[in-house]
């Protein structure tokens, strides 16, 4: 079921156990792929679990934290206390309208620190119980491992992610290479995000194929649907 979609009689009588609310940006990736690239993806993987699972869909969150690129036309940088103030009050009122476990599907970096402040706070606030998943490190890892040889932003991995849930979308005659790699340490510097992204990408774009694409979401949904399960047992919900 999807929230904005039900009248409010079906909604009270659908069960609201397990609600998933994606979360995503709206931002610069590349010359060939679209700024909403990480809400559309999250997005149809909550709209493919809702075909193994009996899951509530939360209206996405399109817009995100995106300060790295910000200086790109196209991006839209949500300041992060307006962000964290937002999603806390969103997951605040998923819990009083009666959800207990709440999967936040999150679909950009950007976003990771704040939605887990805001989820620890959800967490301590209510009753609900918050898990927060960061989609493209935290399901299908092995298949992302073993699918692609130059990852990143707007890279091999995300565009061929792209390629496979919107082709249309996809500009593959501007796809670009930026092969870097990611310095070892956690390192909040402008000189360094100037250095990875000089174009709003890294990786290889032009390694795609929507068939990796498909391969590596396969393993993130049949990830996704394993961990909530493990999780509701863990909890005593039924999903
Ligand atoms: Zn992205």
């Amino acid at each position: 079921m999807k929230l904005w979609e039900v009248s409010g009689p079906a909604f009270e009588k659908h069960p609201k156990a397990v609600a998933i609310l994606p979360v995503g940006s709206i931002e610069r990736h590349g010359n060939h792929l679209p700024l909403g690239t990480d809400t559309m993806v999250v997005m149809y993987l909550a709209e493919r679990l809702r075909e193994r699972l009996d899951v509530l869909v939360l209206p996405p969150i399109w817009y995100g934290s995106c300060r790295g690129l910000k200086d790109f036309p196209g991006t839209f940088d949500i300041e992060p206390n307006v962000l964290y103030n937002y999603v806390l009050n969103v997951m605040v009122e998923a819990a009083r309208n009666g959800i207990h476990m709440l999967v936040t599907l999150n679909g950009h970096g950007g976003n990771t620190e704040i939605l887990g402040v805001a989820a620890r706070e959800a967490a301590f606030r209510t009753e609900m119980h918050v898990i927060l998943l960061n989609w493209w490190s935290d399901l299908g890892i092995q298949a992302q491992k073993e699918l692609f040889e130059a990852p990143g932003h707007a890279g091999e991995d995300e565009t061929s992610v792209m390629l496979a849930i919107a082709p249309d979308t996809v500009k593959m005659s501007r796809a670009m290479d930026h092969v870097v790699s990611y310095p070892s340490m956690k390192i909040y510097s402008k000189k360094v995000e100037r250095l990875i992204y000089p174009d709003a990408l890294s990786g290889s774009a032009t390694k795609a194929s929507p068939e990796k694409g498909k391969s590596w979401l396969d393993a993130a949904l049949d990830d996704l649907v394993r961990i909530i399960r493990e999780a509701a047992k863990l909890l005593g919900i039924n999903v």
